[in-house]
């Protein structure tokens, strides 16, 4: 049991299962892009520690950048969804992999890919470590996912609560 402000968490999934699904994920999408060189852009903040993890299991020549938009406040989606910050590459033409450590109700996903395709991708897709298929309000689905969890908060391995949490190693569930 893990406490943080006002609010209790258990273990759910362990740094080890973590670890072997990456290394999955990992060894699909060196042979979905072989020979292709996209560009991988990750999310921040959360989805800091899944890159970094993610990018060191690819075998095929990548390019990484990352972007920032928020659209979450404390425990639940507002909703509202920010421009993207940050983007300093060109991806005119480019195969886009989005890195998102959890797909919710699908909001950010919607909104960048919507913005991608008006800059002219050649091919948007997105990975992402987590994804509640409950929650999910929006017609675009992540093209590799980690694990499918339950609608429920989770903190650990970048995600946080109330900016605490990030640093575990492991995923905690909301008690
Ligand atoms: P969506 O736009 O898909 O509803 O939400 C995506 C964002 O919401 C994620 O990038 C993440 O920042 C946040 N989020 C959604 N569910 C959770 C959760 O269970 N825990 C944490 N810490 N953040 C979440």
């Amino acid at each position: 049991m893990l406490k943080i402000l006002d609010k209790e968490f258990v273990p759910y999934i362990s740094a080890e299962d973590i670890q072997s699904r990456i290394k999955e994920m990992g060894a699909k999408i060196s042979t979905s892009y072989k020979g292709t060189k996209p560009l991988l852009i990750s999310v921040l903040n959360g989805s800091f520690i899944f890159t970094a993890d993610l990018i060191r299991t690819i075998d095929t020549p990548i390019e990484v950048t990352f972007i920032r938009v928020a659209s979450y406040e404390a425990l639940k989606t507002t909703g509202k969804v920010r421009e993207i910050l940050g983007l300093t590459e060109n991806v005119f033409g480019r195969d886009i992999l989005i890195l998102e450590d959890i797909v919710d109700t699908g909001t950010t996903l919607q909104h960048l890919s919507e913005a991608f395709q008006d800059l002219g991708t050649k091919s948007i897709k997105v990975a992402t470590l987590l994804h509640k298929p409950d929650a999910q309000e929006k017609a675009s689905k992540p093209d590799f996912v980690g694990f499918e969890i339950p609608n429920k908060f989770v903190i650990g391995f970048g995600l946080d609560y109330e900016g605490m949490g990030r640093e575990l190693k492991e995923i905690y569930q909301l008690a």
